[in-house]
């Protein structure tokens, strides 16, 4: 038998998710002229690009753009894409032994971790994967409604998806037409009464878990006005003394930004988004059913275990009015059928992405990529070296000949399954 990945036998690699973790995969896969590959992805939504189409915020084209570079490959002749058709649902492990060398899942992390206080399930409260998955038009989200009459809103997290999320609350009708914003949101946007966003951060500036850039276009807004408390915004002890062990350039960018904030007039735009520090929310209070305020308490830091600054509740406690909350305070994971989860990280058992047992040891052909192998952090780019090092162990194995023997990996075969699985599959050509 010939070895994997020459003409007469190519390598048989399936993908499982089309975001920029797949992509990137692919991208990878097809590096080294020497190996012969075929690369199947699949989606269990028609369109392909996941996050980039339907978490990018529609304000941030330049993000985007990165997906003509996923064009490109997908136009490929060694690449096919089938789209609505979910692993677990229409194609099964089983399956995918049958017809592949190696399957990776990069299936992101469509779920959102929750507050855990009470109150919230108060209608008005919503996590913010539904708000951009709604303004992105996503297929599983167009129906989904906000309240946008309402003039209070919070955001409860310091990360870029709460900036996403108070910029698109806050653009004006001419900012919202230059994006590619789904039209049924615009229409819902320009109509909105929100005046007020406040994001709550439960630690200070100096953890804020957004990028200098992010913080800093809050600030360009047309239509509102950034404030923050001078107390808030000032850097306190431990974190000065957390940051002098560990200095980081971003951090200090971010610091000096919010500082900055504290110290500007406001200008009497029409809305105005309000930075909190150190303060959590402890309930969240309602009149029949549906969301009035939220009470806050005040935090202060600590230095915990390996210098992390870590807070605890103090006694100084806060209501503030809100009709519209939106947690964003990270996204998880979902467990797929069949393959090793670990609850506590929302990701796939894996190391260094080759797929494990709980106990670590690793499973034959399968890998992950992306945030279902290492969590929902970094920015698109990040993907490119995490599904670097998932490549580099696909190939390592490969030289080793450790991989899935299928017994019928024609693409033709894959072709006729999907069909008698999938009523609406489509390929890459059907969605253009
Ligand atoms: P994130 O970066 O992990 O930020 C989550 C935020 O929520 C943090 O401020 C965190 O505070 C806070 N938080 C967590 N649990 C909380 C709780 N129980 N109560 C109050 N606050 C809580 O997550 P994200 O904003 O969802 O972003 C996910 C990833 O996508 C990130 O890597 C982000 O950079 C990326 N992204 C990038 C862009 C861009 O490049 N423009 C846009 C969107 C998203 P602690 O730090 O205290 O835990």
């Amino acid at each position: 038998m010939v070895n994997v990945g020459h003409s007469d036998n190519p390598l048989r690699a399936a993908i499982i998710g089309s975001g920029p973790a797949g992509f990137y995969t692919v991208n990878h896969l097809l590096r080294d002229p020497a190996l012969q590959v075929e690369i199947d992805m699949f989606d269990r939504l028609p369109a392909p690009f996941g996050l980039v189409r339907y978490g990018v915020a529609p304000d941030h084209p330049k993000d985007k753009s990165v997906a003509a570079t996923y064009d490109k490959l997908a136009r490929g002749a060694n690449y096919r894409f089938y789209g609505n058709v979910e692993y677990g649902r229409d194609i099964m492990l089983e399956d995918l032994k049958r017809h592949y060398h190696q399957v990776v899942f990069a299936t992101g992390a469509s779920d959102d971790r929750h507050l855990d206080v009470p109150g919230e399930g108060l209608l008005g409260c919503h996590s913010a994967t539904e708000f951009v998955a709604w303004y992105n038009g996503h297929p599983d989200f167009t129906n989904r409604q906000f309240d946008l009459e309402q003039e209070n809103v919070v955001v409860v997290g310091m990360g870029n998806v709460a900036l996403d999320v108070a910029r698109m609350l806050c653009r004006t009708g001419a900012e919202l037409a230059r994006t590619d914003i789904a039209d049924y949101a615009m229409e819902a946007l320009r109509r909105s009464k929100v005046r007020q966003v406040s994001l709550l951060g439960r630690r200070g500036p100096a953890q804020a878990a957004f990028t200098p850039a992010e913080i800093r276009e809050l600030g360009e807004l047309a239509g509102a006005d950034v404030r923050v408390s001078q107390q808030e915004a000032a850097l306190d002890a431990v974190s000065a003394r957390a940051l002098t062990a560990n200095p980081d350039k971003n951090t200090d960018k971010n610091i000096a930004c919010i500082e900055q904030y504290s110290r500007s007039a406001l200008t009497g735009r029409d809305r105005l988004v309000t930075l909190r520090f150190f303060v959590s929310p402890t309930q969240l209070l309602g009149h029949a059913d549906r969301l009035t305020a939220v009470r806050l308490v005040k935090n202060e830091a600590y230095l915990g275990d390996g210098g992390t600054v870590r807070v605890r509740t103090t006694r100084q406690e806060e209501t503030l009015p809100a009709g519209l909350l939106f947690r964003a305070v990270g996204y998880r994971g979902r467990a797929l059928p069949e393959i090793p989860f670990d609850e506590k990280q929302g990701t796939i058992e894996n190391q260094r992405g080759r797929v494990t047992t709980a106990a670590g040891v690793p499973l034959n052909g399968l890998y992950a990529a992306g945030w279902i192998k290492r969590g929902a952090t970094g920015v698109i780019g990040t993907n490119k070296t995490c599904a670097r090092e998932t490549v580099g162990c696909m190939l390592e194995d490969l030289a080793a000949d450790r991989h899935l023997r299928p017994d019928n990996p024609a693409p033709e075969a894959v072709e006729r399954l999907v069909n008698t699985r999938s009523q609406n599959a489509i390929s890459y050509h059907d969605w253009l």
